[in-house]
């Protein structure tokens, strides 16, 4: 692209007419900014606007977050998954209260030093909340900028984010770098989108777009395979006694630590295994299987109703505590579905 100034005005005009009116826009402070950032990793903005204005009733401030009961946090982020954003949001907060009076620090090398706050989250902070020239280049951003470039680059590098962040910088306006990265987010979500074809005929970048001129815009950007997750095949348990299900928390480090579970079994079992292995057992009925990713373990499961015999179980909660006070990771969500429909609920 030759002409920076030309495509930053194209952008900003493109925004100021057609930015979305979001939850988190109408008063960005530093603490609004980052808790909506967080929540947007990994998860959609639909599925965002509900847990952020709950979260912001619940917390509505660093020192409410720093002083937050891990259970009630975790079942405030429920169903948003990857709960080490959660975690680590706790302990920047404390971090916060102590060393920067209850707010975030108002510099991107600052805030990359917190705890859960990578380059793209620092760079949204510091500009759109501290207005600092700085930019903020996630997935969506990289898409945009390879197709933009016609770059072949793997985006899955290290490597390509740093080129790409300084290439970007040069096109950040000293007066709106917030405006300037939230169009860009903006384009990726809108137009130039992922898993489908670039709607390039409403795009206002059209005429500054390598990719588009060359046609190749559709095939971009380029992300060499990754490293195979590992296989972990699991037979879940649902033990259910008198309207009450056994949960148990799981280990207060690792994959979903602290988090409420089903209890399970390593591999795959029949129900005949099972019937011997819960004798007092007096019904046991089969559930689909699910499956679910994470960054580098698969989890392959099926899951068993189980009807036990008699009370003897520890860990037993119902309905009412779930909903209110247990935690239980979207990766059991087929599970948690069979069991609420066991119960009528
Ligand atoms: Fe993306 Fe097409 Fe716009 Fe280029 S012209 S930025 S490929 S939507």
């Amino acid at each position: 692209m030759e002409n920076k100034k030309a495509f930053t005005q194209d952008l900003l005009m493109w925004y100021d007419d057609n930015a979305r009116e979001l939850p988190w826009r109408s008063h960005p402070t530093p603490y609004h900014v980052w808790v909506s950032e967080i929540m947007l990793q990994q998860t959609r903005v639909e599925a965002v606007k509900a847990y952020y204005q709950r979260f912001l009733k619940r917390f509505p401030s660093m020192a409410s977050l720093a002083l937050a009961n891990d259970d009630e946090l975790y079942k405030q982020w429920e169903g948003l998954g990857y709960y080490n954003r959660v975690r680590n949001m706790k302990k920047c907060a404390q971090i916060c209260v102590e060393k920067y009076n209850g707010t975030l620090p108002a510099t991107y090398d600052e805030l990359l030093r917190l705890p859960g706050i990578g380059t793209y989250t620092a760079g949204a902070i510091a500009s759109i909340a501290y207005k600092e020239v700085v930019a903020a280049v996630d997935g969506n951003v990289l898409r945009v900028f390879s197709r933009l470039l016609m770059s072949e680059d793997d985006v899955l590098k290290e490597a390509t984010k740093k080129k790409f962040q300084s290439i970007i910088y040069e096109y950040i306006p000293s007066d709106r770098p917030d405006a300037f990265n939230q169009a860009l987010m903006e384009i990726g979500a809108l137009v130039c989108v992922p898993n489908a074809i670039p709607r390039c005929n409403i795009c206002p970048l059209m005429k500054h777009c390598q990719g588009y001129k060359d046609g190749k815009a559709q095939s971009l950007p380029i992300k060499k395979a990754k490293k195979m997750r590992k296989v972990e095949k699991k037979t879940i348990l649902i033990c259910v006694y008198d309207k009450q299900v056994r949960l148990q928390k799981r280990a207060s480090t690792g994959l979903l630590a602290d988090m409420y579970e089903f209890p399970s079994l390593q591999g795959f079992y029949t129900k005949k295994q099972l019937h011997e292995k819960f004798p007092k057992a007096f019904k046991i009925k089969k559930l689909s299987r699910s499956k679910h990713l994470f960054t580098h373990i698969e989890w392959q499961m099926e899951g068993y109703m189980i009807e036990m015999g008699d009370a003897d179980m520890s860990g037993l909660v119902n309905y009412q505590e779930m909903q209110d006070c247990y935690a239980v990771p979207s990766a059991f969500k087929e599970y948690k579905d069979a069991l609420y429909e066991y119960w009528g609920k």
